[in-house]
Parts: structure tokens; sequence; C-alpha cells
């Protein structure tokens, strides 16, 4: 300690003693307050100075344990990869049952993988573009063969041609007269929400039905799809619809493939998770296991991507799906909402009354939800 600091420390202890003891005689029965003041005050000053006179000492010590604190597992996670735990456990569980088909599937294809494998370092960088288009990595794992036009169902003879258009132009009319007195209940399966924040229940049943051969979708929603394939075809416009319902077990096989093919490249779970959940809807997110999704082509345009958008097909869908019960899912410029790109050739079914709110404010299936739903 140098002069002019114990010269500090000294006026101060004899300052503070002054002012005490001046106190003291003018409330001698308040003395005690004194007493209390002038140790407490010196004590104070003590501490602070010895701090104040080793702060480099001190530093040093904060650093160190700051950075014990930081290298420590318990501060791992906030570190990490922005990963809920939640649906990594839900997620884990699902590659454990699906294990045992993978695995067996897998010894098949080995050779296959082997030389896919030497492939994985460009794939990654590919895949990691794919984020835009979930559909389209779904779809190249699919059989694209497995299309669908009007023709084809009217010919298999599975459906009959009797239903009018007119039926769905009167639910349009009576659609719009009373929107503003209808009002949605969560339950309403048309209008159930599916994305990664809202799963599909566990317990979620719907009754499944026939498109043709092995197309397949709720039931409930072929009426008013073969109603707007033949509108569309009156405006002379061919829809096709490919891969309208996946089931669990195949999503599930989708995205573990995905997945375990990313570690066989030396990436851990959480990263070889986090990429596959980019390129493939994780299971019990996805429309499609629902049957409530169609993604739906055209004549001279078999691409699931953004250029369909253009062919007169995707014009006449968006403006006029919405007569029949179907929106766009994933709208260009929502995609800060839905959180997947601009697909146009993905369309939900959610109901006529819905999908004309919808379709006249312009709105995703999340803002229809937070501003018509109870
Ligand atoms: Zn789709």
């Amino acid at each position: 300690m140098n002069a002019s600091n114990l010269q500090k420390k000294i006026t101060y202890k004899e300052k503070t003693i002054t002012k005490v003891g001046m106190f003291n005689r003018k409330h001698k029965h308040l003395s005690f307050l004194g007493l209390i003041y002038a140790f407490l005050a010196i004590f104070t000053y003590n501490v602070a100075f010895y701090f104040y006179r080793n702060v480099k000492r001190f530093t040093c010590l904060a650093c160190i344990i700051l950075f014990f604190i930081s290298s420590s597992s318990f501060s791992y996670p906030a570190m990490s990869l922005n990963i809920s735990f939640d649906s990594d456990i839900s997620h884990e569980e699902a590659v454990s049952d699906s294990a045992v088909i993978i695995s067996q599937e897998e010894i098949a294809e080995s050779d296959a993988e082997l030389a896919e494998q030497v492939e994985l370092d460009s794939e990654v960088l590919i895949e990691s573009q794919e984020i835009v288009n979930p559909d389209v990595t779904e779809a190249d794992h699919l059989n694209m063969d497995n299309q669908l036009s009007l023709d084809d169902i009217l010919e298999a003879g599975e459906l009959t041609d009797e239903s009018e258009i007119t039926i769905s132009d009167e639910e349009v009319a009576l659609g719009t007269e009373g929107l503003s007195e209808i009002s949605f209940t969560k339950g309403d399966w048309k209008i159930m929400l599916v994305n990664k924040q809202h799963p599909i229940p566990e317990d979620y049943e719907f009754p499944l039905g026939t498109i043709s051969g092995s197309m397949r979708c709720d039931d409930r929603i072929i009426q008013p799809l073969l109603d707007m394939m033949k509108a569309a075809r009156n405006d002379g416009v061919s829809l096709i619809i490919c891969s309208p319902y996946r089931d669990m077990e195949r999503q599930t096989m989708l995205f573990t493939n995905k997945v375990n093919r990313y570690m066989d490249g030396g990436m851990s779970y959480m990263d070889a998770y986090n990429l596959a959940s980019q390129a493939v809807t994780v299971p019990g997110s996805s429309e499609h296991q629902v049957g409530l999704a169609i993604d739906i082509i055209t004549d001279g345009y078999s691409s699931l991507d953004e250029g369909f958008g253009n062919t007169a097909a995707g014009k006449w869908l968006a403006e006029n799906s919405y007569r029949y019960g179907f929106v766009l899912r994933y709208p260009a410029g929502k995609e800060e909402i839905t959180s997947i790109e601009f697909e146009p050739w993905h369309f939900r079914y959610v109901g006529v009354d819905a999908a004309t709110i919808m379709a006249q404010n312009g709105m995703c299936l999340e803002e229809f939800w937070s501003n018509y739903v109870e």
C-alpha cells in the first residue's frame, strides 16, 4: 500500500470517528446507533478498499471461474444446436420403433449405401439446399410413376362420374354469404393444424379412402378433390395428383434412412437429425400423414418445384382451389410463418368455409388459426 492510499484510509477512519463522536455527544441516549454506524462504515470502507487494491487478482479469479462454468457440462445445452428436447425424445422413440424394419432394409441396400457414402460429402451440401422444398426430397423417395389423372380415376371405375360440379358452386355461394357467422373449433378435422410445432395427435383417427389403386387419402376429401379436377378439366386444365397419403411407417423410414446416412458420414446424431429434419418432414408432422394434403402436377410439367406455379394448372389452382375447399398450404411470402418455402404444388383440404376466408384475406393456415379458431 502506498503512502497516499494509507493516508486516505486513515483520514476516512478519523473523519468517521469524529462525526460519530459529535453525534454521540448531542444524542447521548442514541450513542449505540453512532457506534453501529461507525463500525459498519469503517468495515465497508475497508472491504471496498481491499478489493480496490487487489483488483487484478480478483479479475483473474473471476475469469478462471467463468471459464470453468462455460466449459462444464451443465452449460452445454445452451451452446448446442438449437434443437428442442421434446422433438428429440419423441423422435428417438420413433427411431427405435422402426429400427428393426430399417436395419433389415439396410442390409439389403448395404452395397448401394457403400457407393453412396463416397458421394456423401457432396450430397450433404446439396441436401442442405433442399430445405426449400421438403416435398421434393420426399417425392424423390416416393414412386413418381404413381400418378393419377382424372381419366385414370374414372377409367378405373372405382368412382363414378355422377357427381355434379354445381354442388360445390352452391357450397361456395352458401359459404361466402354466412362466413361472418361461422365459428371454427379446434377439434374440426378439416382445419387441423399440422406442422413442426403441432404434431399429429397420437390418437388421431380418420377414414382412409381409396382414390384409385394405391392412391389413398382421407375419404371425406375424395369428392371435393374430384369436383376440383373436373372443374379444371372443364376449363381445359389437366391436374395430376401424386403422393397423397403417406403412413407413419413410410415417413419414419424416409426420415430414419436420412439420419442414418448422415451419421454414417461421421455426423453426430444431433447434427444428423437437424439436417434430416430440414430435408424430410419430421415423422408426425406431415399433412400427408393425415390424408388431407395432395401434391398436384400437370401434363408436361411433372417436377415439384416453383416452376409449377407458372403453369396453367398452377395458376388455375391458386385462383380456384378454395372453391372446392383446398388451399395452397405454403404460399410465397409466408415462409416466416409456415417455416416452409413456397410450394405451389402442395394443396391442403380445409373445407370451403375456411378456404374462402383464407383466400379472401390472403392468410395461411397458421394465420387463420390465430384469427378465427376458438
Ligand atoms: Zn406435399
